[in-house]
């Protein structure tokens, strides 16, 4: 740490690559490890305020937080018999959440590294970023979208320990649906979910008029885009309903989801974005003021979450990398610009049902959640 004190740290260890759902899963732990290597490529752990921290796993108390008890207690043996008679009751199986061996040593560990980095913002760090989390589906109850424990929603949890007020900003491509859900019927924490909608993607929730329940009306936000929404209109939803909210919220901190799965070279997604826009996102977050504890989240295209996870930890420390990625990387992995050079081709028929769908959302959260926040619509 340097004489300025800021201390951005990195959670990571090469254990947290166990979270491994198979060869054939669209989840590659691998992606984690070629983050930490093109991070250390470029030298960006050099920098003074940057700090790799361990992982701890997380404590069973920390899990029930956000977990039904039979739950955890379902998950415990699952590593080791592949036979557990609940497994499907509670969301296991082929397809997207297999048993893995280690699954609930390997669970614990991403979502420990989501609770350290909030630790780490609750001791005084400005910033922390654990890339292994971010599993926003996953249910009180059940596993769901590869999300085995909800790691969001556990850190948020452990923040309230010590913060009034916060603000979960969750920037991936699916719905948070998990997180939402475990926080919609309070005010004191506001979250907010930029996805494409439920009509054509997974979880097929987080439509605009989904505003939360009871005392958390107004503190559920939900910003569908349609499919093969791209950077400007993407970018100018999240831009004319987010700063708003947050400012007039004034959340003692942040925890955001930083997806990378938006990225027009998805494999599930249709979203049509490209480094730049989903970047000035990561930067409007962390130009708010208060402290982030960020997180990783979906990203299924290896080249590009590996270099949105790079470029969002630079940002993060303020450094500007050099367009050209470093030789030994670029050869080992064929990856050779950090940002996108070229932009996906949106037909003008897309263009106009994505700019209607985005100034429906708009009017409709300026109408339902702008005077719940005392914001003039
Ligand atoms: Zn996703």
């Amino acid at each position: 740490m340097g004489s300025s004190g800021r201390r951005i740290p990195f959670v990571y260890s090469d254990r947290l690559t166990g979270y491994d759902m198979g060869p054939q899963h669209p989840l590659k732990p691998v992606r984690l490890r070629m983050t930490f290597e093109l991070l250390s490529e470029y030298g960006v752990f050099e920098h003074e305020a940057a700090v790799i921290v361990e992982p701890e796993p997380a404590a069973e108390e920390d899990v029930l937080q956000a977990h039904r008890p039979d739950y955890v207690d379902a998950v415990r043996p699952l590593g080791n018999d592949k036979t557990v008679p609940d497994a499907r009751r509670y969301g296991f199986g082929p397809g997207d959440n297999p048993l893995f061996p280690g699954i609930f040593e390997a669970s614990l560990l991403y979502t420990g590294a989501s609770v350290t980095a909030a630790r780490e913002v609750a001791d005084g760090a400005d910033i922390a970023f654990n890339i292994s989390g971010g599993l926003h589906h996953a249910l009180r109850d059940r596993a769901s979208g590869f999300c085995i424990f909800n790691d969001p929603a556990i850190a948020v949890h452990s923040l309230l320990h010590k913060f009034k007020r916060i603000a979960y900003i969750d920037i991936d491509a699916h719905h948070g649906d998990g997180v939402q859900y475990a926080f919609h019927d309070r005010n004191d924490v506001l979250t907010i979910s930029i996805h494409e909608s439920g009509q054509s993607l997974f979880p097929g929730t987080g439509f605009a008029e989904d505003i939360g329940l009871g005392d958390g009306i107004g503190y559920s936000v939900n910003l569908p885009v349609a499919p093969f929404t791209g950077d400007e209109i993407w970018l100018r939803v999240f831009e004319e309903i987010v700063p708003p909210l947050v400012e007039s919220y004034g959340p003692e901190v942040i925890v955001a989801q930083l997806g990378a799965d938006g990225h027009f070279d998805d494999p599930l997604t249709h979203l049509n974005l490209t480094t730049a826009a989903w970047l000035e996102a990561v930067k409007t977050i962390l130009g708010f003021g208060s402290p982030v504890v960020a997180l990783g989240g979906g990203g299924y295209n290896l080249s590009s979450v590996t270099r949105m996870w790079t470029l969002a930890y630079a940002t993060m420390l303020g450094v500007e990398l050099s367009d050209q990625i470093p030789d030994r990387y670029a050869q080992q992995y064929g990856i050779r610009r950090l940002r996108d050079a070229i932009s996906p081709v949106i037909s003008a028929s897309q263009q106009r049902y994505a700019r209607d769908a985005a100034d429906e959302t708009i009017r409709t959260i300026r109408r339902l959640v702008f005077p719940i926040h005392g914001i003039c619509p």
